[in-house]
């Protein structure tokens, strides 16, 4: 297990070696778990203003920001974008039942997974289409010391969010490492496919309710079933890592 996956990786991409100096950690989904609420608050605003939306298809646009969600269901309902002043009444609609929903939770195993990656003395870092102003506040009092401002992308960052590379571009340059030193931690279609756009390995934990499949097909290079087994897996693949180097 794993050694394939990584063997795969360094030649399809033609680099010289898959040494891991950083994880970037998506942040929805993997860090919190509070894709069901972002999920049920997309249905519930789309409802509100007329537009047919399931949360299928929130799991399945998860990681644009939310202006390009909007614009989604609008040109596929209306063949056009959403005007600024819709995209600012549907996300104001969205943020609210979102905050009716309570603070988000730590998703299992995020935080002993991060101790584990910080005793390896591997840099953390945050890549998210999240624009929360309080994020680094909300980062900080769910896992005191695990994360620094310096090492955050966010909806705040980017020109363009996921699905396109450059969030995960912009973390990269931030790190001033190598792709191929690199491990990213993605549970969404759209930020799987962000990621390997930008050429770097990445782990999907499968912890919505889309199929595994879907999450293969983005470009994950190893699909898992949640955080948890990702966890108990991280001794080994760290093993497998090394010894690859090794050879
Ligand atoms: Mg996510």
């Amino acid at each position: 297990m794993f050694t394939t996956e990584i063997e795969t990786f360094i030649k399809d991409r033609n680099y010289p070696r898959f040494e891991p100096k950083a994880i970037f950690f998506d942040m929805d989904g993997v860090l919190f778990d509070s894709m069901k609420h972002h999920a049920s608050s997309w249905v519930k605003a789309m409802l509100k203003v007329g537009l047919p939306f399931t949360e299928h298809e929130a799991f399945m646009n998860e990681g644009r920001t939310g202006a390009s969600t909007i614009d989604e269901v609008f040109i596929k309902i209306y063949g056009r974008n959403a005007t600024d002043e819709e995209k600012q009444q549907i996300y104001h609609l969205k943020s609210d039942f979102f905050e009716s929903c309570g603070k988000p939770e730590r998703m299992p195993f995020a935080m002993e997974l991060l101790t584990k990656v910080k005793s390896q003395h591997l840099e953390i870092f945050v890549v998210t289409g999240s624009g929360q102003p309080t994020l680094i506040d909300s980062l900080d009092g769910n896992f005191p010391g695990m994360f620094h401002k310096e090492k955050m992308v966010t909806a705040f960052d980017v020109k363009h969010g996921k699905p396109h590379p450059e969030p995960y571009l912009m973390a990269l340059k931030k790190s001033g490492l190598q792709p191929w030193e690199v491990l990213v931690i993605e549970n969404a279609p759209l930020g799987v496919e962000s990621a390997a756009s930008a050429g770097l390995f990445t782990i999907a934990v499968n912890t919505g309710p889309l199929d595994a499949a879907v999450l293969a097909s983005s470009g994950a290079d190893i699909v898992l079933d949640d955080m948890e087994n990702l966890y108990e897996k991280w001794d080994l693949f760290s093993k497998k890592v090394s010894s690859y180097n090794q050879q």
